[in-house]
């Protein structure tokens, strides 16, 4: 085992990355037009890289296996944009946001990362306004904020709940400009099969076609990741159905470390799984959480009812429905983090209080927030003794002006109204903290290989705040990378065209297309998404919301018996030399049958229970936290950077130290 250097610069905080900036080395604008990068990935993470990098003058080939970067999955996201500009003038500042991100990832990011992080956010916000990306605003026209999970002010930009689609649609426009100024060759429908490693530095990829099959080379001076979570490890989850960990896995493969693969994040508001053949999951954005109030009947005959029909949740009176976190979290109440949200929605369940059919489902009712609004709005119209119905209409608006999209999404997909009755909602796999470690400038363990947005092990510690994914994907892609990048590319300008027709690039492409070959030819018995879904459950089971070592260690062993069996019995129809999506799932789900081992051995190691990692032999026994997380600081303050060494469960641990300087470590409180 070795330490990581994480190349963190010296001197106070605050002036870090100002005063790195001014010292690195700059690549003169006539060098720039004879340099090539390669961006993998054209979501907000690298949409905005590659927008930027060519702006700069680099050239830029940027890929994406959907048809237009558009539709990365990116657009999904629905909240907002976490930001510290203290518009409400209530107190947010650039160390809030700094200390709430460390706080909320339960003190496992790197200190630096995430006040640079905080530092930039302000910059985004600008950045996208000036795209003309169409924040909400206020009355006054100003741009509004509301609140996400873990913290105690108002910080969060939103469009509505189309935060993502309107980012996207800014970070698409800045590509399209460089597209048509040629400074962007853009391949859509490419997917990256192999990074191209030349005297140890990232020279290039292999990609495949989609559309017609053929495998392509391509060369460049440095190489970014840009390639999104892995949450679909687990098979159901929120993220959009391609999302896949492909890309980062294979440069994991060439010599990038990859860590904390165990830190996942469970997002406590989702539609609950309805059965079996489902294959995909709807998150009900956080945001929701702001007005809505979760609970479960307090007594087990109103559950019973419940389930079965007789009873409806608004029979309930307000004394028979158990508020579970405003009586377990009085501070922070509704809007406790992720993680704390999820396992007490996970607790009341297991203990048998959850709804529907399958017990696994709490309410999240607004009738308290439209009786709110309803009763604020008579006020303000001059209404003297609204009635009932009139106050319900009211609210109803303003409800409706806030989340109407996502109360829409909801009944297309229930079938119920949630106005009238609450949501029933039950975490979901949401979003993954870990991923390939980088360090300060965002470079792998490989030279000249760098690794952006959700894909890297990012600034989230062990568990992510709302609203902060976006903030991270941009702050990499617009303010932080284009920097960095430029240090490293200084001494590049002597190189040259790289050549595509080298020993290293016909390894590589041999590799990709005997796997294809194999997949193609293997005629077995069994289709991709019998094994993705049998993966699915394990991961499920055993490595999610809680875990053992019992469940950890059987979990190793079941990832490995359903990989082997993959290889022996997968079927995948059609052909190489065409459009064929079993093919490209086929090369996931055996990537993910990989990280999904990683994935539990990284969470045997960690004997502590932090953020999304709750081990269930770490546990408090006493005092007012009786019950919660318990993070062993002595032990376990350290990133788990794996170096792949064959077989998953043969990897080899490299830690980080982790360094608290400016933060002091404390117990995660949110009562
Ligand atoms: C439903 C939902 C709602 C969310 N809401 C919010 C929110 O409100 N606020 C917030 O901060 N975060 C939110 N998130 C999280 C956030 O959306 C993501 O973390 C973020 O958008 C990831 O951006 P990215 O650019 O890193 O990756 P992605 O948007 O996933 O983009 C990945 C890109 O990589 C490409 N790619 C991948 N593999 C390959 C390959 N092998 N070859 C070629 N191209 C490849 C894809 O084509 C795509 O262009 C939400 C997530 C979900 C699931």
């Amino acid at each position: 085992m070795s330490t990581l250097d994480s190349k963190v610069p010296g001197g106070p905080i605050k002036d870090k990355w100002t005063d790195y900036k001014n010292h690195i080395d700059l690549v003169n604008p006539a060098n720039k037009r004879n340099i090539d990068i390669i961006v993998v990935g054209t979501g907000l993470a690298g949409g905005s890289a590659a927008a930027t990098l060519a702006e700069l003058g680099y050239n830029v080939k940027a890929f994406a296996y959907q048809d237009s970067p558009r539709r990365a999955h990116s657009i999904a996201a629905q909240g907002g944009i976490n930001a510290a500009k203290n518009y409400q003038g209530d107190g947010d500042s650039t160390y809030r946001l700094f200390y709430d991100t460390v706080k909320g990832g339960d003190y496992r990011s790197r200190e630096a990362n995430v006040y640079r992080l905080a530092e930039v956010s302000a910059n985004i916000i600008d950045q996208c306004v000036a795209q003309g990306v169409p924040f909400a605003r206020d009355y006054g026209g100003l741009l509004d904020n509301r609140s996400f999970g873990g913290v105690l002010v108002s910080r969060t930009f939103y469009a509505k709940g189309q935060t993502g689609q309107q980012l996207l649609l800014g970070a698409y426009s800045a590509m399209n400009r460089q597209i048509a100024r040629g400074k962007i060759e853009m391949f859509n429908r490419h997917e990256m099969l192999d990074v191209v490693k030349v005297d140890g530095k990232a020279r290039g990829i292999i990609a495949r076609n989609l559309v017609t099959g053929e495998i392509e080379r391509h060369s460049a001076h440095a190489v970014v990741i840009a390639s999104g979570g892995y949450g679909n490890v687990y098979f159901l989850s929120t993220n959009a159905m391609g999302s896949n960990a492909t890309a980062a896995w294979k440069i994991h493969k060439k010599g990038a470390h990859f860590a904390n693969p165990c830190y996942t994040q469970i997002h406590p508001t989702c539609i609950p799984r309805s059965g079996d053949y489902q294959s995909k999951l709807t998150l009900m954005s956080e945001s929701l959480r702001n007005d809505g109030r979760i609970w479960v009947p307090k007594h087990m005959d109103d559950v019973m009812a419940i389930r079965e029909g007789r009873k409806k949740p608004t029979d309930l009176s307000e004394d028979a429905r158990d508020y579970y976190l405003e009586r377990r979290y009085p501070a922070f109440g509704n809007l406790v983090p992720r993680d704390v949200a999820s396992r007490a929605a996970k607790e009341r369940c297991d203990a048998g209080y959850g709804v529907n059919g399958t017990g696994e489902a709490v309410y999240l009712d607004f009738k308290s927030a439209i009786n709110r609004y309803g009763k604020e709005q008579a006020k303000i119209t001059g209404i003297t003794n609204p009635s009932e119905a009139k106050i319900y209409e009211l609210g109803q608006a303003i409800v409706e002006a806030k989340y109407g999209n996502l109360f829409q999404m909801y009944e297309k997909i229930v079938d119920e109204n949630p106005y009238e009755t609450p949501m029933m909602i039950y975490p979901a796999t949401h979003y993954t903290m870990g991923g390939v470690w980088v360090d300060y400038n965002l470079m792998t363990s490989v030279d000249g290989l760098y690794c952006i947005g959700e894909a890297n092990f990012s600034d989230h510690g062990a568990n992510r705040l709302g609203a902060s994914a976006l903030m991270q994907g941009l702050a990499d892609g617009y303010f932080v990378l284009p920097y960095t990048i430029g240090d490293y590319l200084s001494n590049e300008i002597r190189t040259g065209k790289i050549s595509t027709e080298t020993k290293e690039f016909d390894a590589a492409e041999k590799e990709v297309t005997d796997r294809i070959n194999f997949f193609v030819n293997n005629k077995g018995s069994k289709s991709v998404d019998y094994f993705h879904k049998r993966l699915g459950k394990v991961m499920w089971d055993k490595v999610g919301m809680a875990r053992n070592e019992k469940g950890l260690k059987e979990a190793m062993a079941e990832i490995k018996a359903i990989r082997e069996e993959f290889w022996k019995e997968v079927k995948v129809p059609g052909e190489a030399s065409e459009m064929n999506p079993e093919l490209e799932k086929a090369g996931r789900v055996a990537d993910f049958l990989e990280l999904g081992e990683l994935f539990a051995k990284d969470a045997l190691m960690r004997e502590e229970s932090c953020g999304g990692h709750f081990r269930e032999e770490s546990v408090e026994l006493d005092g007012e936290q009786k019950g919660e997380a318990k993070r062993n600081d002595n032990d376990y303050a350290f990133v788990a950077a794996w170096e792949y060494k064959g077989e998953p469960a043969d990897a080899v641990l490299h830690k980080e130290e982790l360094e608290f300087k400016d933060i002091e470590l404390k117990q995660r409180s949110y009562k």
